[in-house]
């Protein structure tokens, strides 16, 4: 299959034209991303992304249609096919086609096609679950290509706008170990980087240091910034850190982590095991991981030692 391109040109300036919108869904070459109940249509390890001209089914199915822009030169629109029994007898989606959860299986597609497809997930779950206005109850109805939602009472007419929740992912190292935690409907056996949502009136910098100390109960100082991905499950942005823990002991909240453990570098160049492994490096805590592993994220060795210390 031909690379459609990396780069998706979201073209924010069309959401507003109506009239292109709705000439671009007839024309030429016109692609769908449908998603049905949460699961992604893919064949073999690419998205399927039906032609809008071939799929009169699916746009029939009266789902949420929302654009999101121009991919490799070609129009593209999410659209939600919840409505349909069975998504995979449509012809449009063609023989060989599969459901996929990528909160599983995103590592089976290439970048591209995972970005694409959670960006119609993050929308067409926004739009499901934004039906009503939260200030008056009021019907609410979708506008600007699916990228607003307008409070149908006159009088209230508030905008809804898309929600993307920032959560901070931290990897607290000090020196050869990383801390390393486990929560209890996680795969048996896998451990990550601490994480947690950032609460209203909050910064970054706060959210990370009282998530470790809630979680693990260590401080940590020396947090820098690594890297974020979108993790639409339903609607969270991951934003890494690193950060130097301030002491080794740790005391568990009992609440979020049901372990939590100092890995030592050696460990996390090893196989992995049923009883001990990390997430994948297509999500951003298996990227920090992975990159400590190979050295390439140091903040040193503390300058204080405590007596907790082994
Ligand atoms: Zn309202």
């Amino acid at each position: 299959m031909a690379d459609r391109g990396r780069e998706l040109d979201r073209a924010a300036h069309l959401r507003k034209d109506l009239d292109f919108l709705e000439r671009t869904l007839e024309a030429e070459g016109t692609l769908l991303v449908p998603v049905w109940r949460e699961l992604h249509v893919v064949r073999g390890e690419r998205l399927v992304l039906p032609n809008a001209r071939a799929a009169a089914r699916l746009l029939d199915a009266g789902g949420e249609l929302v654009w999101l822009g121009m991919l490799a030169g070609k129009a593209c629109f999410a659209i939600d096919i919840d409505a349909l029994p069975d998504p995979l007898v449509e012809p449009s989606l063609g023989p060989g086609a599969e459901l996929i959860d990528l909160r599983l299986s995103a590592a089976r597609l290439p970048a591209e096609d995972t970005e694409l497809a959670f960006y119609a997930r993050a929308l067409l779950l926004w739009h499901a679950r934004h039906r009503f206005c939260g200030r008056c109850g009021a019907p609410t109805r979708p506008r600007d290509g699916g990228h607003l939602r307008l409070c149908t009472r006159g009088e209230c007419g508030l905008e809804h706008f898309p929600r993307t929740d920032p959560c901070v992912l931290v990897l607290v190292t000090d020196g050869e170990h990383c801390l390393l935690g486990r929560q209890r409907e996680w795969p048996a056996g896998m451990y990550s980087a601490l994480a947690g949502f950032v609460e209203p009136s909050e910064t970054i910098e706060q959210a990370a240091a009282r998530e470790v100390l809630e979680e693990a109960g260590v401080r940590i100082s020396a947090l820098r910034y690594a890297g974020s991905q979108p993790w639409p499950f339903p609607a969270s942005l991951m934003l890494g850190f690193i950060a130097r823990a301030e002491s080794r002991k740790l005391t568990l909240d009992g609440a979020e982590l049901e372990d939590a453990r100092w890995v030592p570098r050696g460990q996390l160049l090893c196989a992995p095991r049923p009883d001990f492994f990390v997430p994948g490096t297509h999500t951003l805590s298996g990227q920090l991981i992975a990159a400590f592993a190979r050295g390439d994220l140091e903040l040193g060795n503390r300058t204080t030692t405590t007596p907790e210390n082994p």
